[in-house]
Parts: C-alpha cells; structure tokens; sequence
C-alpha cells in the first residue's frame, strides 16, 4: 500500500527518541527489548516489531514505570506539575494517568492549527462553554442545580452538571440556552450526543440560541443523527476532536472534514485489518506521544478503528501526518454479519441514519444472529418505523438476522459518562481481525 502523507525530519528524530528511551530507562517497556531489531533497523520498522501498550498494561506499571529517571513522581506531585487522574467507567476501562496540564495544552494548541476556524477563534485565552458529561469533564451535581459561577474554571463554562441528561429539565435547558448568550463563547466543545439532546429541545420550543465561532465535538462517537439535530439548530462551522486522556490530542477535523493527525504532539501507527474485515484503509491506531516527559506512552491501543485516506491528501493542503477519512468507532463497540462479518459503529450508523425521525438508537447483537434494537422515536407509525428499520439491518448483517425492535423513551449514558450505539454480547477480540501481513514485522509505510 502507498500512501502520500509526509513526516517531517522532526517527527522520526521524535520518533526515535521517545522509542530509545522507553526501552532503554523505563520499566513499563522493558520486556518489549526482546522485540527491537536493532539501531541498524528503520524506526517504522521497530516500532512495527513492538507489541502495543495496554490499558492493563498501565495499571500494571503505574506510575513509576513510564517516568524517565531524571523526574521525580512525588517532586512532581508536590509542586503541581501533575497529577493522577482516574478516568471514569467500569474496571475494564477505567485506568489511573499521570495528567501534565502544561503538555495537555500544548497538544490541544497544535491540534487547533488543523482546522482554520479554531486556528481564528482559539487564541488561547479565548472563552469556551463546554457541554460535557460532568463524570468526564466539569463539576458533578444530580441533586440540585449549580448557579453559573460554580461552572466556571478560568476560560471556561461548564454548561451541563447532571450525569444523565434524564435529569435535564426544560428549565435547565432554558438555562442552558440563556448561558450561551450571556457568556459569547468563541467555541462550544460538546459531548455530541447531549448537544444533540439540548437542540432537539430548542427545535421543539422554536428559541434561537447564540452562534460560536466554532463547535468542537469530542468524547464521543458523533452519529448522522447528531450531526442533523445540532445542523437544525447551528450553522456554526463543526469539527470533530479525537483524543484520549492517555494521549491528548491526535487527530483534528479540518474545515475539508479530514482529520489530520497532531504530529507534533504524537505518533499514529496504523494497523490495517484483513481485506474480509474491511482492511487495509480500516484498521487500528496505536498512539505513541510525544513531549511529554512526565509520562511516556507508547503504541497506546486506544481501542478505536479509523478509516485512513486512501488518497493520503485533504483540498486544506495540509500534509504532514497521516489524514483519517472517518473515525469508526470503538472495537467494544463493533458488531458481527450472521457471516461473521466484523461491523464499525460507523456502518451501522450509516445504515440506521435512512430512518426518519429517530432521536436515538441502540444495537445489542445477543447471539450470532439474534439482533436487538432499540429506538427513541417521536414518531406515530411505529409499526412502518419497525418494518424500515428491520429491513435496514437486514440489509447491513444478513437476510437470516433476526432483528427486534423496541421503542424507548429514552436512552441512558453508560457509567463512562459516554453512550454507546451499539455492542456485541460477546467479546469481539481485535487480534482475530487484524492482517497479519502488516502486524508481523511488515513495514507499512
Ligand atoms: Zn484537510
């Protein structure tokens, strides 16, 4: 496979220096010293010999094990530089990371040359509301409401301080609405499924509500639903931020809708799945960061599929990195065709978006062929809604699926704070998916 995206000089000496250093001083990378073929070898290609970095694997080595010689955790701890931060959600994906303030900027800052709206509007100092699950980001309060000045942090206006937006009343979305006008924020960073709720909520009550600069969506996987309730209601341009709290910032939407990944702050290596999968433009990303002295993460599974661009060029002119045509969303998260068929939550999105009037979804895949779906619809004709919506997933795993429809009348975030569209009922493992053709020493680049 070719591919036209460049790298810079910077990004291999990068590259190399975060790889020599991982297995030459830290613990967490020791036993990975049996796999390097060698200085003499290319770094694509040693760092194509290398396993990938676990979740489990941190959990293992914290913290001590991914901090150099030369910084001390506890002086570090002490003086402010860092801190632990526990992400939320159940054991298998909660982890505890070492949080850099000062280096989680600059990566933010570098991503925000990737898109020329936040490039305008983000100067740094500039106002940002954010619409976040406050499990993820912000201030927690299901009991009771928390006047403005109890939201905010600095630059910041956290909007949202409900775990479930269940709880949102019209009287907290007016609130919400209020907020946007009085605070003039340049960007909305936004969980896309609650701003999609918050919009559904100002159609139906017809308001016309402040237009940022720019709205950033992140946390979550954004579906066409989303993108078409928060299109009613904005005409703000919108761009999708990926990242993870492990690795900052790694790819930015830019105004072409590409995402370009933040080579200054990271490496991405790709991992293409069999062609029977949807490989080699699908894959894994393995997210290895750069700068950041306090905490060295290398091949991060993040547990995401990405679509790179078979291209490998963007109308933006923006070159340096790899360009990603869509992120598909989570391993966790994908399904199978009763032929075994490895399906993204992107497919399945794309499959579910030609329903009409649906406000939310939900697929859980019981069995091989044992499909469950789940719509929150305002719709009267719920039994032509059921009709489309069969054939549909039909269409998408197999004229043997045997799908149910049921109707919800709502659909809660799960205990990460983020909600998911759809999941097997069995484990769905990556290995089994991956192409051994580029994972086994191949390089690909
Ligand atoms: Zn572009």
């Amino acid at each position: 496979m070719t591919a036209n995206w460049k790298f810079s000089p910077a990004y291999y000496a990068r590259s190399l220096n975060v790889l020599e250093t991982a297995l030459n001083e830290l613990d967490a990378y020791k036993s990975w010293r049996c796999f390097d073929p060698g200085r003499e070898y290319h770094v694509d290609a040693r760092y194509a010999a290398m396993p990938a970095l676990t979740k489990k694997d941190i959990r293992e080595h914290f913290p001590e094990g991914f901090v150099p010689a030369d910084h001390d955790v506890k002086r570090g701890l002490d003086s402010g530089e860092i801190e632990f931060v526990t992400t939320s959600g159940t054991i298998d994906i909660s982890v505890t990371n070492i949080w850099n303030q000062k280096w989680w900027d600059a990566s933010e800052r570098a991503s925000w040359k990737l898109n020329s709206h936040a490039n305008r509007f983000a100067a740094g100092s500039h106002r940002e509301a954010i619409l976040g699950n406050p499990r993820n980001v912000g201030y927690i309060s299901d009991n009771f409401d928390l006047p403005m000045e109890k939201r905010r942090l600095s630059r910041f206006l956290y909007l949202n301080e409900k775990s479930d937006p269940l709880l949102w009343s019209p009287e907290l979305m007016d609130r919400m609405v209020d907020e946007l006008e009085i605070f003039q924020p340049a960007i909305v960073e936004a969980n896309p499924s609650l701003l999609a709720r918050l919009c559904r909520y100002i159609t139906a009550s017809e308001k016309t509500v402040f237009q940022p600069g720019l709205i950033v969506l992140t946390y979550e996987y954004p579906t066409n639903f989303h993108y078409q309730q928060i299109r009613r209601v904005f005409d703000a341009p919108v761009a999708s931020s990926y990242g993870s709290t492990e690795t900052g910032y790694v790819f930015m939407q830019c105004e072409e809708g590409k995402l370009h990944q933040n080579s200054e702050y990271c490496r991405v290596d790709f991992q293409p799945l069999k062609p029977e999968h949807g490989g080699p433009l699908l894959g894994r990303i393995l997210i290895t960061t750069f700068n950041n002295h306090w905490y060295y993460i290398v091949l991060f599974d993040v547990g995401d599929l990405v679509r790179i661009d078979g291209t490998g060029k963007c109308p933006c002119g923006r070159n340096s990195g790899l360009i990603v045509s869509a992120i598909e969303g989570r391993v966790a998260d994908a399904t199978l065709t009763c032929t075994a068929r490895l399906v993204t939550p992107r497919e399945l999105d794309d499959a579910v978006s030609v329903l009409e009037s649906v406000d939310k979804y939900q697929l859980d895949q019981v069995s091989a062929d044992i499909y469950e779906l789940q719509l929150v619809s305002q719709r009267p004709d719920k039994e032509r809604l059921s009709e489309e919506a069969t054939e549909s997933m039909k269409k998408l795993y197999g004229k043997e699926a045997k799908i149910s429809v049921t109707y919800k009348d709502s659909l809660s975030p799960e205990s990460s704070g983020k909600y998911r569209i759809s999941r097997a009922n069995f484990p769905v493992k990556i290995d089994n998916y991956l192409d051994e053709r580029y994972t086994l020493n191949k390089r690909l680049f």
